[in-house]
């Protein structure tokens, strides 16, 4: 079969490797689609670690399965699923409470030593396989991953009906976050973004008030579209030191913070413990929560969540090195890219 290998620091090689074999727990998902992540770009370019090349990345899947590794997995055949990332080993308590990234034994399909979905087949648990609706395409399941995390932190954090937001970062997170409180008949939505370019995206996707931190006074703005009160929901998808810190400050008393967007460590933020302790601020990191994904699917299928549209690019597999490239330069046309493993060009 054909795959993309990530071979060393900004090294990508179309290899011919033979079909994974699966074995008894997992089957063999053949790739339709398949979605480039922001962290593969940073892995490609050597700026974020997570395990040795030479190996096949990619973490965003969506497929048929046309193998299974033991009998009890036949109905599987066939199907149109989704892989979920995190593998887990299914037994300790994070696994059983639905929070598998958080067990000790970890694992995840795209990382080191599990192959991805930069290839035309994948190995994976049948564990993590989601069934896709009919109604869903394999673009929308190949970049599901990246909207399932931002709604399971909703979903975790919890809105009540009428809350104000402010969301800070309007990439493919921010946008999914945008969707989610939507979706949970959120009050009035400030959004944030840097390139005037980018306010007809957060406009369609249902943002109610967007603010250009560039030409605006956030923390101004924010006190005059919540009658001097702050947002009562404060979602950082930017991880920006500054970002961070006005998520915090721009929170209402007995808000919740709710933190997302990875800061560089080398330039964490100060942060504001005495703000957070006399206006009694709720503050939660979140990431990779597994429990968005079945409420998800549904959500996607009836339209209450448009995925569809944020699939904005697509890329042959192997044409994944400009798929990478666009995805470091991040252009406004961009909110996500896929590539398609059994295309010779690109759709
Ligand atoms: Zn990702
Ligand atoms: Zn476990």
């Amino acid at each position: 079969m054909k795959a993309m290998r990530w071979e060393g620091q900004d090294q990508l090689r179309l290899v011919e490797i033979p079909r994974p074999q699966c074995k008894a727990g997992w089957v063999l998902v053949k790739v339709m689609s398949a979605g480039v992540c922001a962290t593969d770009a940073h892995i490609i370019h050597g700026t974020f670690y997570n395990g040795e090349p030479p190996h096949v990345l990619g973490h965003e899947i969506a497929g048929e399965v046309v193998e299974v590794g033991d009998d009890g997995l036949q109905a599987w055949l066939g199907k149109r699923v989704v892989v979920e990332t995190a593998i887990g080993c299914g037994l300790c308590e994070h696994c059983r409470s639905g929070n598998k990234h958080l067990c000790a034994q970890g694992g995840e399909i795209g990382f080191p030593p599990y192959n991805g979905g930069y290839a035309q087949y994948v190995t994976v648990p049948a564990t993590c396989l989601y069934e896709m609706p009919d109604a869903m395409t394999y673009d929308e399941g190949g970049i599901l991953e990246a909207v399932a995390c931002p709604v399971g932190a909703i979903r975790r954090i919890g809105l009540a009906f009428g809350e104000t937001v402010l969301i800070q970062g309007a990439g493919i997170a921010g946008l999914s976050f945008l969707q989610a409180v939507r979706a949970c008949a959120a009050g009035k939505v400030i959004m944030t973004i840097t390139r005037e370019s980018k306010r007809e995206q957060a406009m369609r996707y249902g943002a109610d008030v967007v603010v250009n931190i560039a030409s605006e006074d956030l923390a101004a703005r924010v006190l005059q579209e919540t009658e001097g009160k702050g947002a009562s929901l404060s979602i950082d998808a930017a991880g920006a030191p500054q970002t961070i810190t006005d998520a915090v400050r721009l929170c209402a008393a007995r808000g919740r913070v709710l933190l997302y967007g990875l800061p560089a460590e080398e330039t964490l933020p100060p942060f504001p413990v005495t703000h957070i302790i006399m206006r009694q601020l709720t503050v939660l990191g979140l990431t990779n929560n597994e429990m968005g994904w079945a409420p998800l699917l549904g959500m996607v299928a009836r339209g209450e969540i448009n995925v569809r549209d944020m699939v904005t690019h697509r890329f042959a597999l192997e044409q994944l090195p400009q798929a990478i490239e666009l995805v470091s330069r991040r252009p406004d046309a961009l909110i996500k890219a896929v590539v398609h493993p059994w295309a010779s060009e690109t759709a």
